[in-house]
C-alpha cells in the first residue's frame, strides 16, 4: 500500500492469482481500519497545499506520469496479462488507453475556467470560480485494471483533488504499479494514496461516512454502486457511478450482415466479454439473420482460448469460478427455454485450460425476453441473438432494460441510423462503430448504468465545485 508517500507492507497479506492457471503471482497487504484512516488523513492534509498548486504544475506532473507510463508500457501490459488474464495485445492497448487519460487531463487542467455573469443591478458584478471538491475516494474494478484507475485519478488530480484509491482485490498489483508511476513522476506525499483490502465493504463504508471524503467515484456492479450511492447520499457526498450494462446491438435490414457480424464479434469477445459495454442482446432483422449468424458463428468458433502470453490466443479466462458459473447458468437457462446453440456452450478443460476458468466463445440464437440472459448482464463470451421483424418494435425492445450504458447500430441508411441514435436511451452509441471510446469522449451511462461521465471535457467537472462571487461596488 502507498500511504502518505510511504510503502506500507507489514500487515497480514492476501494472495493474488493468475486466473489463467491459478498460480499465485504475488500478495498484497490487507488494510486495517487504521490504515484507511491514515490514508484519508494523508490525503486531507495534502489537499491544503495541492489545491494551491497552479494548473501548470499539476499539468506538468500528469504529463510526466504519462511519459513514465508509456516508457513502462510493455512491463505494465505483461503484469496485466498475468494478473487479469487478457491477451498481451489487449493489455498493451489498455495501457495506451489508460495513459491517454493522463495526457488528456494534463491539458484539461489548464482549461478550468470561471465566468463573469452580467447582473441586473448596475452596481453588482458576478464571477464564478471552479474549485476542487476536496478529497476523493476511488474504487475500481478488475476488468480494466489500469485504465479504470487513470480515468478517475487523472481528472481528480488535474482538478486539484487529492485521493485514496482502493483497487479491486483481484488486480491490486496493477494498482501498485500505477502508484509507482505516480511516485516516480514526483507527485507530493499524500496526494495519491493506495490501500488494498480483501474486505472492500470496510473501505466503502469509510469513503461514504468519513466527513473528510467529499467525493466518491466508483466503477463496478450496479448492486454495489446502488448500496454505496445510498450511503454516500446520507452524508451528502458527490458521487460518480460507472455501473453495469446490457448493451443492445441492432443490425438493420439495410446493413451488410457480414460486416456487422465481424464488428460485433470483435466487441462481444473483447476481454472475453468482461466489459460493461459488451453487447448483451444482438437484434438482427429476419432478412439478415442467416448470413449474420453464419459469419458470427464461424468467427466465434475460430477464436482460440488460452494464456494471454501465447500469440494467437484471443480468449482469456474469466476472472473466477463464480463468474464462470454465472455465464454457464445463463446459457443453460436459455437453452432450456428454447434458444439454439450455434457454437460453444461449455467450459473449456483441454490440457492447460483445465487450470483456469475458460469458457468457449458461444453463439445463441432464438433468444427471448423470458430468458435470464435477455435481462441480466453476462460478463462473459456469449453472443445472444434475437431475430426481429419490425424496425420500430426493435427500438422499443432495445430500450427495454434497466441499463443505459452502451448500444450499437449497424445501418447503411443515414435516416435509419440517425433515428435510432435519437431513440436509444443509452449514454454511448456506436453507429457502424464498435469502439466509441476515447479519453476525449464522454463515457457513462443512463438509468441503472450510473451517474456522471468520465473522460472528455465533462470528466473534470465531476471533481469541481462552482463558487459564485457577488460583488456590490
Ligand atoms: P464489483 O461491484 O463486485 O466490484 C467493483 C469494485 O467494488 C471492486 O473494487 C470491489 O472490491 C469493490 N466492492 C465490492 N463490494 C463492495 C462494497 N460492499 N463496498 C465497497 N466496495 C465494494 O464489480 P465487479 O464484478 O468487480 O466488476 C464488474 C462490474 O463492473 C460489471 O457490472 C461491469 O459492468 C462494471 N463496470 C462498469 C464500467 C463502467 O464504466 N460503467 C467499467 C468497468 C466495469
Amino acid at each position: 500500500m502507498y500511504i502518505n508517500g510511504h510503502w506500507v507492507t507489514e500487515r497480514s497479506h492476501f494472495p493474488v492469482t493468475n486466473p489463467a492457471n491459478g498460480e499465485v503471482i504475488g500478495e498484497v497487504p490487507d488494510c486495517t481500519p487504521e490504515d484507511i484512516d491514515a490514508a484519508i488523513t494523508a490525503a486531507s492534509n495534502a489537499q491544503k497545499s495541492w489545491k494551491q498548486t497552479t494548473a501548470y504544475e499539476r499539468s506538468g506532473l500528469l504529463y510526466r506520469a504519462w511519459e513514465i507510463m508509456l516508457s513502462r508500457k510493455q512491463e505494465l501490459a505483461e503484469l496485466m496479462t498475468r494478473e487479469q488474464g487478457k491477451p498481451l495485445k489487449a493489455s498493451l492497448n489498455e495501457v495506451q488507453y489508460g495513459a491517454d487519460f493522463l495526457l488528456w487531463f494534463a491539458e484539461e487542467s489548464k482549461r478550468i475556467n470561471g465566468q463573469t455573469i452580467p447582473s441586473a443591478r448596475g452596481n453588482q458584478r458576478f464571477i464564478t470560480q471552479k474549485v476542487p471538491v476536496g478529497v476523493v475516494g476511488a474504487i475500481t474494478p478488475w476488468n480494466y485494471p489500469i485504465s479504470m484507475i487513470t480515468r478517475k485519478l487523472a481528472p481528480a488530480l488535474a482538478a486539484g483533488c487529492t485521493l485514496v484509491l482502493k483497487p479491486a482485490e483481484h488486480t491490486p498489483l496493477c494498482a501498485k504499479a500505477m502508484a509507482e508511476v505516480f511516485e516516480q513522476a514526483g507527485f507530493p506525499a499524500g496526494v495519491i494514496n493506495v490501500i488494498t483490502s480483501r474486505d472492500p465493504a470496510l473501505v466503502g463504508e469509510a469513503f461514504c461516512t468519513d466527513p473528510r471524503i467529499r467525493k466518491l467515484t466508483f466503477t463496478g456492479s450496479t448492486a454495489v454502486g446502488k448500496q454505496l450511492n445510498a450511503r454516500a447520499a446520507a452524508n451528502m457526498k458527490r458521487v460518480s457511478m460507472e455501473l453495469g450494462g446490457h448493451a443492445p446491438a441492432i443490425v438493420f435490414p439495410d446493413a451488410d450482415p457480414v460486416h456487422a457480424a465481424k464488428g460485433l464479434s470483435l466487441v462481444k469477445f473483447l476481454n472475453t466479454g468482461q466489459a460493461c459495454i459488451s453487447p448483451n442482446r444482438i437484434f438482427v432483422h429476419k432478412d439478415q439473420a442467416e448470413a449474420f449468424l453464419a459469419e458470427l458463428t464461424a468467427r466465434a468458433a475460430r477464436l482460440k482460448a488460452g494464456s494471454g502470453f501465447e500469440a494467437g490466443n484471443s480468449i482469456g479466462p474469466l476472472i473466477n469460478e463464480a463468474a464462470l458459473q454465472k455465464v454457464d447458468s445463463q446459457v443453460q437457462d436459455a437453452l432450456a427455454k428454447g434458444a439454439t446453440l450455434h457454437t460453444g456452450g461449455q467450459r473449456l478443460t483441454d490440457g492447460e485450460l483445465a487450470e483456469g476458468c475458460f469458457y468457449a466463445p458461444t453463439v445463441l440464437a432464438g433468444v427471448t425476453p423470458e430468458m435470464k440472459i435477455y435481462r441480466e448482464e453476462t460478463f462473459g463470451p456469449v453472443a445472444p441473438v434475437v431475430i426481429y421483424s419490425d424496425d420500430d418494435d426493435v427500438l422499443a425492445m432495445a430500450n427495454d432494460t434497466e441499463y443505459g450504458l452502451a448500444a450499437y447500430i449497424y445501418s447503411n441508411d443515414l435516416s435509419t441510423a440517425f433515428k435510432a441514435f435519437e431513440a436509444l436511451e443509452f449514454g454511448i452509441i456506436g453507429i457502424n462503430d464498435i469502439n466509441p471510446t476515447s479519453a476525449a469522449a464522454p463515457f457513462g451511462g443512463m438509468k441503472n448504468s450510473g451517474l456522471g461521465r468520465e473522460g472528455a471535457q465533462e470528466g473534470i467537472e465531476e471533481y469541481l465545485e462552482t463558487k459564485l462571487g457577488g460583488f456590490a461596488l
